[in-house]
């Protein structure tokens, strides 16, 4: 038996995730993710490494665009396969997909006028990497499927997807290889989620798998636990109040909104928060939320629980959600007692700009990140403790209170790793380590063969291996 397994991408980096699985009937690509990374977004708008009509299906983990945001391109340039994934991640990927075409659109536009104005040119072109027109010739090649219901791709080949606990409908991929009276399984982990999330379900243990495909991201690190979260928020919220502010929290638009939602909700029913004007200021968001509603088979326990006092896990007493430009300039003029949830997650863009302009030279505000802040961006200068800040186009001076809970990772931790490997009871033919940055998946490696003696490796980019 052969089956060839390459890596196109999150090899030794944590964003466009891709691996071809190649046996000798099927193509097969487990994932198509955007590179974000800006040292290697070039690679996005390179030929894809393996032709795209040649490949027979896609089978994607979860709605993250460093997941499945090339797909659209996939398509452009010739794939007609079908699109395997859960019904929430199928739902999730069309909103993350339209708005990422339309910022890439934006982008575009943007560029070719600054380069017009200036007279430069952009090693790469002055086009978006895909349109809204793209996407939606992609959609229908959608087809989704149930946890643990497994499906043919060919001849001799089968999937399964489980549960990873990572995002809502994320899901963890095992490839069943039948080839001349010889079976092999290939796990692909996916992001893992962690146990006891608020919201999600525990990851998926597995008892056996001859190959494993795991990520790392912080494979090198031990997170805080869910319990302080909860603390943490009352804390800054009855401080901020008190002080007669706003709480601004820039929130990527999935998961991470609506777990803050949910800690509110909680919070108030425990009566730790007074009833407070609660903005959700994020269009994006507020469909995500509508995906979740529509799928209560996905809760975990705590959360059935709480929809069942409240019937929608977000139904807040005071939360008002907008979508037009003009009411989120309402919310602008409100000097106290709100908290503003608004994207992006690292205030690169989108409407969180303009509530940081009005709250972040108030020493009476708070300025609450709950999300990771890449090096570069504004987020990451307002955390690092920056004293004035550009925000479209102004310096304003940070006066406002900037405060920082880590525990909301939607990614397991190293030990957390662990114990999701260590549900196999008999040790792999071999682990390949991917999605980490490449120190951090050389420390999760060799973690992992002190842990376990078994055989690892950290695969490089366009590596290929044969599975036998
Ligand atoms: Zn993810």
């Amino acid at each position: 038996m052969t089956i060839k397994l390459k890596f196109l991408g999150a090899a030794r980096s944590v964003t466009g995730s891709r691996y071809s699985i190649e046996s000798h009937s099927v193509k097969l690509l487990v994932d198509c993710g955007l590179y974000q990374e800006r040292e290697l977004r070039s690679r996005n708008w390179g030929p894809f490494p393996v032709p795209p009509h040649t490949l027979d299906a896609l089978l994607l983990t979860h709605a993250h665009l460093d997941h499945c945001g090339l797909l659209p391109k996939l398509v452009r340039e010739g794939f007609r396969g079908k699109v395997y994934c859960t019904t929430a991640t199928s739902d999730i990927a069309e909103i993350m997909l339209l708005d990422s075409a339309k910022l890439q659109q934006e982008d575009a536009e943007f560029k070719r006028k600054r380069h017009e104005q200036e007279g430069k040119r952009d090693p790469f072109p002055e086009v978006p990497l895909y349109t809204v027109e793209d996407v939606e010739a992609s959609l229908p090649l959608f087809s989704p499927v149930h946890y643990g219901e497994s499906f043919q791709l060919g001849n001799g080949i089968k999937a399964t997807l489980f549960d990873a606990g990572h995002v809502l409908g994320s899901a963890m991929i095992m490839l069943t290889v039948n080839e001349g009276g010889m079976e092999r399984t290939i796990l692909f982990s996916g992001d893992v989620g962690r146990w006891n999330a608020p919201m999600l379900r525990d990851p998926t243990l597995f008892a056996e798998a001859d190959y494993v495909v795991v990520e790392s991201t912080y494979g090198d690190r031990l997170h805080e636990s869910f319990a302080d979260i909860s603390d943490r928020l009352a804390q800054e919220i009855n401080l901020t109040l008190r002080a007669g502010g706003n709480i601004v929290v820039p929130s990527f638009a999935l998961e991470r909104a609506q777990e803050v939602l949910y800690y509110l909700n909680k919070l108030t029913m425990q009566r730790r928060i007074p009833q407070m004007k609660v903005f959700l200021d994020s269009p994006m968001a507020v469909s995500i939320n509508k995906i979740f509603e529509r799928h209560p088979e996905l809760y975990d326990q705590e959360m059935t629980r709480l929809v069942h006092a409240n019937k929608s896990p977000f139904d807040l007493p005071g939360l008002k959600v907008s979508y037009a430009l003009d009411e989120s300039k309402i919310i602008s003029n409100l000097t106290s007692g709100a908290m503003i949830i608004a994207g992006s997650g690292m205030c690169t863009g989108g409407r969180i700009k303009h509530h940081l302009v009005t709250n972040i030279s108030r020493p009476e505000s708070t300025i609450l990140f709950v999300g990771y802040q890449a090096v570069g961006t504004l987020g990451r200068q307002i955390v690092d403790g920056a004293k004035t800040v550009r925000i479209l186009g102004q310096y304003y001076p940070v006066r406002a209170r900037i405060a920082q809970i880590h525990g909301f990772s939607a990614h397991a931790d190293r030990d957390e790793l662990l114990r999701w490997l260590s549900g196999l009871k008999k040790a792999p033919k071999h682990v390949f380590v991917t999605h980490g940055e490449s120190e951090v998946a050389e420390s999760f490696g060799n973690f992992l063969r002190k842990k376990t003696g078994w055989d690892i490796s950290i695969p490089d980019y366009l590596e290929e291996v044969e599975l036998d």
